[in-house]
């Protein structure tokens, strides 16, 4: 998506050869045009293939994914991130570990969202090693429901994410793919 590898040039921020900032659209700060424009590319993805639920991780994946789940016209859930659970009875659990906090983190949805004839589409702002959307993959499976692909804004293709999930069986969509972030340059895998 042209529009987003430019704003990834002018704004993005690398932290380190592994790190790439962009709070002033997505992180932080969110560029609604943007945002409208990611969601209308999703949804052009995925239009035929009879999602009925959006999912993504608290916070930075809502934007995205609400714009997405608008124009397919079908709910957003988002999971939340919690530190330790004492009440587990109505939620699905999965443990993730955080690629930016270095830490596990419980995700957790409520049992009452999610139901076996679903068929979700997962979205998240950033693929390095997976565990998020692994995480949120589980958790559909475990409520019987089908995973009908999973959707990335910026995928960073040196990172072995992107290639577990598509050997895991799912069908992955990424709107910008970095091949490379060394030398505080960003390179983009041209298709
Ligand atoms: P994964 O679970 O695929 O290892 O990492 C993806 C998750 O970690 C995303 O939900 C995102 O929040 C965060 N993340 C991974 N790499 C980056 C990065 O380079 N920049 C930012 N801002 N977040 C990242």
């Amino acid at each position: 998506m042209k529009a987003l590898q430019n704003k990834i040039i002018t704004e993005g921020i690398v932290l380190s050869d592994q790190v790439l900032k962009v709070d002033s659209f997505l992180n932080h700060q969110v560029d609604p045009e943007l945002m409208l424009g990611i969601g209308q590319t999703f949804a052009a993805l995925y239009a035929d293939m009879g999602v009925t639920k959006v999912l993504t991780l608290e916070s930075s994946g809502i934007a995205p994914a609400i714009m997405t789940a608008l124009i397919l016209k079908v709910p957003l859930i988002f999971a939340r991130k919690q530190k330790s659970l004492t009440l587990k009875d109505n939620l699905y659990v999965e443990t993730v570990y955080s690629f930016t906090k270095q830490q596990q983190n419980e995700i957790t949805i409520s049992k009452k969202f999610l139901s076996a004839n679903e068929k979700v589409l997962i979205i998240d702002d950033f693929l390095a090693y997976g565990e998020a959307a692994v995480g949120m993959a589980r958790i559909v499976e475990s409520a019987g429901a089908e995973v009908a692909g999973i959707g990335i804004v910026i995928e960073k293709s040196f990172q072995n994410g992107a290639n577990k999930l598509k050997e895991a069986g799912y069908r992955v969509d990424s709107l910008a793919r970095i091949m490379s972030l060394s030398a505080g340059k960003i390179e983009f895998l041209e298709e």
